[in-house]
């Protein structure tokens, strides 16, 4: 899924133009074109692709649908700045990053003490080294801005949800490292 989402990346990141579903499964390529639907309106939540509907301008095809592309190269009259979501969109993207590393935690350490509070539990895991200092510390600036979005309802802006989007990938691709 991971690796998915990074060839996704790369395509539109090289077709500034943007593309649809079918394209970018045929040019990525990723398939069922379902799998590239789930990720792209994934990311389009989080800000990190836009999707509009308009022309898709890959030669052959040139049928009107959602057009997929990074944020930086959005056009038309609705490029209204949007990338971080709204609280409740940024709500669900942290609540959920929570719950995965969370998990992953469980998989570093199998006896983690029932409800330790998870940055307890993360500097517990550095210091011990079962994680990675610049992993645990990635998780605790993630968690740091979760708190201030789900529990102070702060929005973040453009630069913190960026960051958020990069930690995240430094965390995915750390993951799949440990089941090698
Ligand atoms: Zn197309």
């Amino acid at each position: 899924m991971a690796q998915n989402l990074e060839r996704i990346m790369q395509v539109l990141g090289v077709h500034p133009d943007g593309m649809c579903d079918d394209c970018l499964s045929r040019i990525s390529p990723v398939t069922p074109r379902q799998t590239v639907y789930a990720i792209c309106s994934a990311q389009s939540r989080t800000g990190a692709i836009s999707r509009d509907k308009r022309e898709c301008p890959q030669d052959g095809c040139h049928k009107t649908k959602l057009v997929n592309a990074l944020p930086a190269h959005r056009s038309g009259p609705t490029s209204a700045p949007d990338p971080g979501g709204t609280l409740k969109e940024q709500t669900d993207v942290l609540s959920n990053y929570l719950h995965e590393m969370t998990q992953t935690l469980r998989r570093v350490d199998n006896v983690a003490p029932f409800r330790e509070p998870f940055a307890a539990c993360v500097t517990r895991l550095r210091r011990a080294e079962l994680l990675p200092k610049k992993i645990a510390a990635m998780m605790l600036t993630i968690n740091a801005m979760r708190v201030e979005v789900v529990k102070d309802r702060i929005v973040l802006g453009t630069d913190e949800w960026l960051a958020v989007q990069a930690i995240w990938t430094v965390l995915e691709r750390w993951k799949r490292s440990l089941s090698n």
